[in-house]
């Protein structure tokens, strides 16, 4: 079997869904496709949540309004007999009814889990539609029910693999799945989500979970590039990366991956295929075991990061300060992505200032403690690339004039990062297109 995952602007369109519906239908292996939710509508979701968190009913009523018209606009596009259009429509009842009828609901976590996930819900069971109106066989798969998340937020690839192979034996007719991204169940049995972006997740679980034979990730675009598009004017896809290379580009800001969805698949040893929907026979970048060539691959950045400064004169040629001072991080489960010390100071990086305050409180008996906020991690990421011959030099060559805060070298074979002003970051991935790339 193997999997195949749109995201949100490949099943953005009606033609875009009739157009992945010819894709899914080429193939002769048994096929799990996973569908985003179309492209502006978790977006809309989540400003529904915050305009009900905020007590604004009115506001979450508008951006239903919005949001609903927009699908019965789409499915009148979508399917054409009478029969499909009535179940569509049926389907946009069920759905946008439920969303008015939390308006009435006051406010929780769960709630708003509940309304991130009709997106989802909507994506799968439009397109199946689609699909059942072009007499092509199918099952959908309902995620919610085999796809799990510990209380740690942690998806449990065991639970995972006995649900959804219970769920595959009952239809063993059958060689199409549809299934939904991103959403799935937590410990206590409430609807949850994957986090923005974990569509990819999703399919890399399941890719792992049924041992699939390749796991692809279908975007707008031809693959992992060489900088971030979104920035930078000229970049160029990478044609193979190891897991290794994927998984620090997607945890380092590549947003074309979700940042945790590479290890499902490398631990299983399933490749992984970035391709363009818009163009399927563009080659993409094929992910595995194999770097296939030596040398600096795509520079990415990481945004929101913040630095903490931890000095102390105690530190000097004492021993089991790091542990301490790395225990207050663990207490508040807040994972420090970069490190550097020096004889008397040490400073990581974290992303996430959920436990900020508490963790500085609980650092300032160690030493004095400095905090810089609007931080970026820029990572430049390849395969052996400490063995580069001029790698530092064309580096650091490329951004002389760029105050750099920290650098991590050495941590992995895979990685250099620099801590740099988040006000720089454009120019630097700029810079760099064409000091490590001869791009511009
Ligand atoms: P999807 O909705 O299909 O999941 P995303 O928007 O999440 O798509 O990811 C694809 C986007 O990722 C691209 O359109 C591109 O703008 C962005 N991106 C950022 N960095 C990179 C990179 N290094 N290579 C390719 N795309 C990147
Ligand atoms: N729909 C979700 C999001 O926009 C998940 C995904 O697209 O991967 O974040
Ligand atoms: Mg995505």
């Amino acid at each position: 079997m193997k999997v195949m995952k749109f995201g949100g602007t490949s099943v953005g369109r009606p033609e875009r869904m009739h157009h992945i519906a010819s894709l899914v239908t080429k193939e002769t292996e048994p096929t799990i496709v996973v569908l985003s939710a179309l492209s502006g509508t978790t977006n809309a979701l989540v400003e529904i949540g915050n305009n009900i968190a905020r007590g604004d009913r009115e506001g979450a009523r508008e951006t239903i309004a919005k949001l609903e018209a927009h699908y019965r606009a789409f499915v009148s596009e979508l399917v054409k007999s009478d029969e499909a259009v009535a179940k569509a429509q049926q389907i946009i009842d069920d759905h946008f009814e439920f969303l008015t009828i939390i308006l009435r609901i006051s406010f929780s976590e769960a709630l708003s889990k509940d309304i991130l996930a009709q997106g989802e819900l909507l994506s799968t069971k439009l397109f199946s539609v689609y699909l059942e109106e072009q007499g092509i066989p199918h099952t959908l798969l309902p995620a919610l029910e085999f796809m799990t998340i510990d209380s740690y937020d942690e998806p449990q690839i065991g639970s995972i693999k006995v649900k959804l192979s219970q769920q595959l034996e009952q239809h063993k007719d059958k060689k199409l799945f549809i299934t939904q991204g991103y959403i799935c169940r937590n410990a206590k049995g409430e609807v949850d989500n994957l986090k923005r972006g974990g569509s990819d997740y999703s399919a890399s679980l399941i890719a792992a979970a049924i041992n699939a034979s390749a796991c692809e990730i279908w975007t707008d675009i031809d693959g992992m590039h060489n900088n971030d598009p979104r920035i930078v004017k000229k970049t160029v896809p990478v044609e193979q990366l190891s897991f290794e290379e994927a998984a620090e580009l997607a945890y380092f800001g590549a947003k074309i991956l979700h940042p945790a969805s590479i290890w499902p698949a490398q631990q299983y040893s399933i490749p992984v295929k970035l391709l363009n929907t818009m163009q399927p026979d563009a080659k993409g970048t094929l992910i595995t075991a194999n770097a296939a060539s030596v040398g600096v691959k795509a520079v990415a950045a990481k945004d929101n990061i913040i630095a903490i400064r931890i000095k102390s004169s105690r530190m000097l040629l004492a021993y089991g300060f790091l542990r301490k001072i790395f225990e207050v991080f663990e207490k508040y489960r807040t994972p420090i992505d970069m490190i550097t010390t020096s004889e008397v100071a040490v400073s990581v990086t974290i992303d996430s200032s959920a436990f900020l305050k508490d963790i500085i409180k609980e650092l300032e008996p160690f030493g004095s403690v400095e905090v810089d906020e609007g931080q970026s991690i820029i990572s430049v990421v390849g395969n052996e690339i400490s063995q580069t011959s001029d790698i530092i030099k064309r580096l650091f060559g490329s951004i002389l004039n760029i105050p750099i805060r920290m650098v991590s070298y050495g941590g992995s074979p895979h990685n250099i990062s620099l801590l740099v002003p988040a006000a720089q970051k454009d120019q630097i991935l700029q810079q760099l297109n064409k000091g490590m790339f001869g791009l511009e």
